[in-house]
């Protein structure tokens, strides 16, 4: 059952729940300054979730009323991204639909005693405000704050110049009833208004008469909303209009990233990063790219729990133990080698390629053939430079001087003899005998890539490691968070080889690289070239 605003009028309900159905509606309302991040998917879950649950509708609403940070390429993003994320608006509007009605309200206000347009420049507003003290201007004439909205609504006073403000209360101690300013004067273009308007209206004014208007049962934002409620109640009440439910709810921070729009912008402005999509940054663009999925992503969310507690910010290997449950039931594995090592199998003839099985499916039975994949065996494998060292010790299970180690779905091989550059130090490949009857049983077990064809080098592709973008746990609040970026954020690895069957994989795909962790193919990716991501590690790289 919705919750009734006590306030709200027998009249004023009957109207609202005709309008309604008795349905629950609610609305997720961006502002079209940027791209969403993982903060909004928590307001997602939340806003379209409980409509959802209920059966009711939830608005995309874009809070369009900055015509100076908005662009039309951030409201095309967040209505597919929304999408993306599996949630399906109710109806797709925008605050500035409703300037018209908006503008007429704030005139009945004015009518009413319940606003005035104020002449003090903001340095001013915000001295009053401090001091508590009434603007010289609040008690105007009706008939005057009327013929200077409408100087200001024609265009003939400059910006910064004057506002129309609440008449709330100066003496409250809610900050936020502190006459509010209802409308500022902008030159600057909207993206879908045009230069119709030269006056806009604030968030405080607008969001709760959009709320009003568009019969929203549940209005639920973040908590920093909540000494606001006041004012949005204020409002409602002195223009006689329905009143919805407001709740908030704790915002979601998660570490080592920042999620503020503004600070984002910076990031992508200045070129730290490689876009809005960049696969390091928290934005769900971003982590789309990184190839997570938007179900683990909603289960994370889900997780963290919908709570009025105080600033949440979760760890990041919080969301990874999500992504990994889920790539781990839908992710074929495969095997990659990012740092190439040449072996070369002596005691095998030159041109023989065996086609071994593999497995796509860790428990995959072997009568179960699409369970499995060929991969090529031939006298030149390439394996991990970090699975051999010239030096063996007891922990270590990778390839050293006459050490064996088992080359998964192949054979075990043991290494001869290693080939070193003239600085002799640098290995340029090894040598190294197979055991083609399988007799030894060694500890290690690493993956590798073989040449398809002798002579032929395997598929080349490029993989992109990441780590962590901000040394910090919460960067946010260093004074010079740009400093905290973590230089060694992104590595390239350009010349990696892969097993024949990736090469038809596509942008999007998923892949767990074996040993390595999970991956994607990345929208860089051309004929060419395959450029794949990693989502993920195979285990907790965070808690260490
Ligand atoms: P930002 O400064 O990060 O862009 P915002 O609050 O200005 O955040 P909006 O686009 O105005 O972003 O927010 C749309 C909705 O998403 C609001 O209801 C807001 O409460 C919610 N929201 C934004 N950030 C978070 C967050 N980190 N956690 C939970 N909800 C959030
Ligand atoms: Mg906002
Ligand atoms: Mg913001």
């Amino acid at each position: 059952e919705t919750v009734l605003r006590a306030c709200n009028s027998k009249e004023i309900l009957k109207k609202h729940l005709k309008a309604t159905d008795r349905k629950v509606l609610t609305r997720f309302p961006p502002e079209p300054n940027g791209y969403l991040h993982i903060g909004h998917a928590k307001a997602m879950f939340v806003d379209f979730g409980l409509a959802k649950e209920r059966n009711g509708g939830c608005y995309l609403r874009y809070d369009d009323t900055n015509p100076e940070a908005e662009k039309k390429e951030y409201i095309d993003h967040m209505e597919e991204i929304v999408k993306w994320m599996g949630w399906e608006p109710f109806k797709i509007t925008y605050t500035s639909d409703y300037f018209q009605e908006l503008y007429d309200l704030a005139v009945e206000l004015i009518r009413k005693g319940h606003a005035y347009v104020d002449e003090q420049k903001p340095e001013e507003i915000k001295k009053y405000r401090e001091k508590r003290l009434n603007s010289p201007f609040r008690d105007r004439s009706v008939t005057e704050s009327l013929k200077k909205f409408d100087e200001m609504k024609q265009g003939m006073i400059g910006e910064g110049e004057v506002t129309l403000r609440l008449k709330q209360d100066m003496e409250s101690d809610n900050f936020n009833m502190h006459d509010l300013v209802a409308y500022r004067i902008k030159f600057t273009p909207h993206p879908r208004t045009g230069d119709k308007w030269r006056i806009y209206p604030s968030y405080d004014y607008a969001h709760c008469i959009v709320d009003s208007l568009e019969n929203i049962t549940h209005s639920l934002c973040s908590l920093e909303f909540e000494t606001r409620r006041a004012s949005y109640y204020w409002l409602l009440d002195a223009l006689g209009l329905y009143q919805p439910s407001v709740w908030e709810f704790s915002r979601l921070n998660v570490t080592n990233a920042v999620l503020s729009k503004r600070k984002l912008k910076c990031l992508v402005t200045e070129k730290r990063v490689d876009g809005w999509d960049d696969p390091r940054l928290m934005t769900l663009a971003g982590l789309r790219r990184r190839g997570v999925t938007s179900t683990s992503i909603n289960a994370f969310v889900r997780g963290t729990g919908i709570t009025r507690s105080d600033c949440t910010m979760i760890r990041l290997d919080r969301l990874e133990y999500h992504i990994r449950e889920e790539l781990n039931k839908t992710s074929p594995r495969t095997m990659v080698v990012i740092d190439p090592l040449k072996v070369v199998i002596t005691n095998m003839e030159a041109g023989l390629v065996m086609n071994l099985d593999a497995k796509k499916w860790p428990d995959a039975q072997t009568d179960d053939a699409s369970s499995f994949y060929k991969v090529p065996f031939s006298s030149t494998a390439y394996i991990e430079h970090t699975d051999f060292r010239i030096k063996d010790s007891k922990d270590y299970y990778g390839l050293a001087p006459g050490k064996t180690v088992l080359l998964r779905y192949a054979y075990p091989i043991k290494c001869t003899e290693v080939v070193l550059a003239d600085d002799k130090e640098t290995v340029l490949a090894i040598r190294a005998e197979y055991d083609p009857l399988k007799m030894t049983k060694p500890k290690g077990v690493i993956h590798w890539v073989a040449e398809p064809k002798p002579g032929v080098d395997p598929l080349r592709v490029e993989v992109r490691l990441f780590d962590k973008l901000f040394h910090s746990e919460n960067p946010a609040e260093l004074d010079h968070w740009l400093g905290d970026l973590n230089p060694l954020s992104k590595v390239v690895m350009p010349r990696a080889y892969a097993v024949p069957t990736l090469h038809t994989a596509a942008v999007g795909d998923n892949f767990q690289f074996e040993r390595l962790g999970y991956f994607v193919v990345d929208k860089d990716s051309t004929s060419d070239k395959l450029v794949f991501n990693r989502t993920v590690t195979l285990r907790d790289s965070y808690g260490k």
